[in-house]
């Protein structure tokens, strides 16, 4: 420590340095002590030695320096008492501390900590983190100090300032601290003396089942007025009247009292398709919630009432944001079977039926992106596997095929061909042109 109480020596000398300041340029040295308990102790340390040394010797007038720097640019009480005993009185110490401008003194912390907690009052939360912007010139001069004293045990002003402030609130909140997944986010401007909450998004996990047809998942603004409303829409400046998500998130949004809503779903069926079985993931991130804690059961049984029947919920979770990435990626791999009922122009043998069933179970196909949503994704081609297909006569000409193939596959143009996009096709196979009537998802494979 020898090294240590030399360089604390030399810069209470020069500059005057609150407690946590001094602390902090040794702040990463040993585990369990705040920077100004640390400071203060380095400050004991100088008073106790320069006062032994001047008691023996009258004429040390370093050491007489030393207590009058720790008594001044040190603030010291006890260095000033010290000094008084010896006979010499100063006044007490308001010097402004050199590194931090008096940020750290505990009456302008408790500022923007009763600052945060006004805003904060409304909020439902229980972990938060504080961040802070602190003015170049105060972070400048710390890096200088220690290059010149050579200082590298620092810490940094920064994680001090947030630290100390979510200590107050912990305490005060009764909350947590979470680095990596705070709920809220505290940041702290001493520069414009204000404090501002950043209220992280919230995620709701779950599975929709879409029981009406004609449905789309997601909003589809009117492409003739832009979401204005038109005679086209009437009105309404959508294309459909809902959407799922539409129907997910009125109440979601209600009960969050969030600002907004984004809807994330594992892959999505056709508009004119139902999505049956055990249902399709999604998750629903809500921006600037709130509220965060309900009863999410509660939640979704008001769902399910307000959707009226075309949609419904189940198994409604709290959620995160990696949960978004995890059921996209999964929506590619994940084996789904579909009921398609196809039109044929004229009727087909059983034993020609048999043929297609055994041709495309196990197959490989090649799908360009269909034509009909290439005004909305890229020209490529996707080889996607159809692991069975079975076959059920239903009248003379229409047919009703259930198709197992691996997520993402285009169904509409495995039976039709899309003039050739995908290959090989039902259609093509059968050399006649089909017409799709109606497409159901029966299940999506849990892996
Ligand atoms: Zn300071
Ligand atoms: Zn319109």
């Amino acid at each position: 420590m020898e090294k240590e109480m030399e360089i604390s020596r030399e810069i209470l000398l020069k500059y005057p340095l609150c407690d946590s300041c001094l602390g902090r340029q040794f702040g990463l040295l040993g585990f369990g002590l705040d920077n100004k308990t640390r400071g203060e102790s380095i400050k004991t340390v100088l008073v106790l030695e320069s006062y032994k040394n001047f008691i023996k010797d009258k004429t040390s007038k370093n050491d007489l320096a030393l207590l009058e720097a720790i008594a001044i640019n040190g603030m010291s009480e006890f260095a000033r008492n010290s000094l008084k005993k010896l006979g010499f009185t100063h006044e007490k110490s308001e010097k402004k501390c050199f590194l931090c401008e008096r940020l750290l003194e505990k009456k302008n912390l408790l500022k923007f900590v009763s600052n945060a907690i006004e805003k904060l009052k409304n909020l439902e939360f229980q972990t938060f983190l504080v961040g802070s912007v602190i003015k170049s010139d105060l972070i400048e001069k710390e890096d200088t100090l220690r290059a010149t004293y050579n200082i590298s045990w620092g810490e940094a002003l920064k994680s001090e300032l947030n630290r100390l402030i979510g200590i107050m609130i912990k305490e005060k909140m009764n909350k947590e601290t979470d680095l990596a997944n705070p709920e809220i986010v505290i940041l702290v401007k001493p520069n414009e003396n204000n404090v501002e909450i950043k209220i992280n998004p919230l995620f709701i996990s779950g599975k929709y089942c879409k029981l009406e047809r004609n449905i789309p998942q997601t909003l589809w603004i009117c492409k003739n007025c832009d979401g204005q409303g038109c005679d086209e829409c009437g009105g309404t400046g959508k294309r459909y009247e809902t959407s799922v998500s539409e129907l997910i998130s009125e109440k979601i949004l209600q009960k969050t009292q969030g600002t907004d809503t984004k809807f994330h779903g594992a892959g999505r069926e056709d508009i004119d398709a139902l999505m049956l079985g055990s249902g399709r993931e999604f998750v629903i991130e809500i921006k600037e919630p709130k509220k965060r804690y309900f009863d999410l059961k509660k939640l979704e049984e008001e769902v399910n009432d307000f959707a009226k029947g075309k949609i419904k919920v189940i198994n409604l979770q709290k959620s995160d944001k990696d949960k978004i990435r995890r059921i996209k990626a999964f929506a590619q791999f994940s084996e789904k079977t579909y009921k398609i009922i196809v039109e044929l122009d004229s009727s087909i043998p059983r034993s020609k039926l048999d043929e297609v069933e055994k041709y495309f179970s196990g197959i490989t196909i090649k799908q360009r992106t269909p034509t009909r949503v290439l005004h909305r994704r890229a020209d490529k081609t996707r080889v996607k596997k159809i692991f069975a297909l079975k076959i059920n006569i239903l009248e003379k000409k229409l047919i009703e095929l259930i198709i197992k193939t691996q997520g993402g596959t285009y169904i509409k143009e495995l039976v039709s061909g899309d003039d050739g996009r995908t290959k090989p096709s039902i259609s093509e196979f059968l050399n006649m042109k089909l017409v799709c009537k109606s497409l159901d998802v029966l299940s999506v494979e849990e892996k």
